[in-house]
């Protein structure tokens, strides 16, 4: 039987056991994944092979740190510099990005062509990047200086909150954990009361729960996703990267979404 598991802290509200072992056990797959709260992000690698992982998820804070783990990293996860799904091959730790295209699969209903992204952390600088890899304009908003400097390139404008103008935008979202453990808004209300009435979409990355956010961006009338559907699309190729191609994406897909009414 294969082990897989999930690295986080928090990581108790996770979703992805859930739907995990939902394809294996529905699917006749011998394996089993659970949760692992991890704090200090640099004993990843350690507490990996420790255990005999097969593969993992990594979550909220430690996707920096897996990327710097990885024996090898593939694919959009190298562009990034951010890794959520990580592969025992043969004792090598391999590292891959399925985040932003479980998110675009979320959004794709909706028409797309300037984007700002309120947090610069991993999962903003995987969505960032895939943006502009399909020409989308991006603005990206944090609350401090630091991890904006890895937008430079790629983002139109980058602001804290303390130069921030806000202009049109087809879509906002929030990749910050503000609202995660807490009723915060991921950056001052004022602002987001101006962000909002500016935007035609608000997505969060955010699931389980309606954050303030989303709550604001309904009391305004606006089209909104919670982090749900970017949560099934990045466990769907997660699952077909954990079950090396022997089981059928449609059939993984069908099972999560079965997961998600338990
Ligand atoms: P990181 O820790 O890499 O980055 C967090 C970012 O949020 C930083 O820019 C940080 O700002 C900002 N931030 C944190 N707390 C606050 C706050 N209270 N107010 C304003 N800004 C804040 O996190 P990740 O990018 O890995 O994850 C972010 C969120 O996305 C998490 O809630 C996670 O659960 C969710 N997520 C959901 C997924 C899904 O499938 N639905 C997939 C991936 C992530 P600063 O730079 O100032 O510290």
């Amino acid at each position: 039987m294969e082990l897989f598991a999930i690295f986080g802290d928090p990581v108790a509200h996770s979703r992805s056991p859930l739907m995990h072992n939902s394809v294996f056990k529905n699917l006749l797959y011998k394996a089993c994944y659970t949760k692992i709260h991890l704090k200090d992000g640099s004993k990843l690698r350690e507490t990996f092979f420790n255990l005999a992982l097969s593969g993992a998820n990594v979550t909220v804070p430690h996707k920096e740190e897996a990327y710097k783990a990885c024996d090898e990293v593939r694919g959009f996860a190298k562009t990034v510099g951010v890794v959520n799904t990580l592969i025992n091959e043969d004792g090598r730790l391999i590292g891959y990005n399925t985040d932003a295209d479980g998110f675009m699969y979320a959004i794709k209903a909706w028409h797309v062509e300037n984007v700002l992204i309120i947090g610069a952390g991993g999962t903003a600088k995987a969505l960032a990047s895939r943006f502009a890899q399909d020409n989308i304009n991006v603005s990206v908003l944090n609350r401090s200086q630091e991890k904006l400097h890895y937008f430079k390139d790629i983002a139109s404008t980058c602001h804290t909150w303390e130069n921030f103008k806000a202009s049109k935008y087809d879509l906002v979202v929030n990749t910050t954990s503000a609202g995660l453990q807490d009723e915060e808004f991921p950056c001052p209300r004022e602002m987001l009361e101006t962000i909002l009435d500016n935007s035609s979409f608000a997505a969060d990355a955010i699931y389980g729960k309606l954050t303030p956010f989303l709550k604001l961006a309904c009391a305004k009338g606006i089209s909104y996703k919670d982090g749900a559907n970017m949560l099934l699309g990045q466990g769907v190729l997660a699952n077909a990267l954990f079950t090396k191609g022997n089981l059928k994406t449609e059939d993984i897909l069908l099972q999560m979404q079965k997961s998600f009414e338990l």
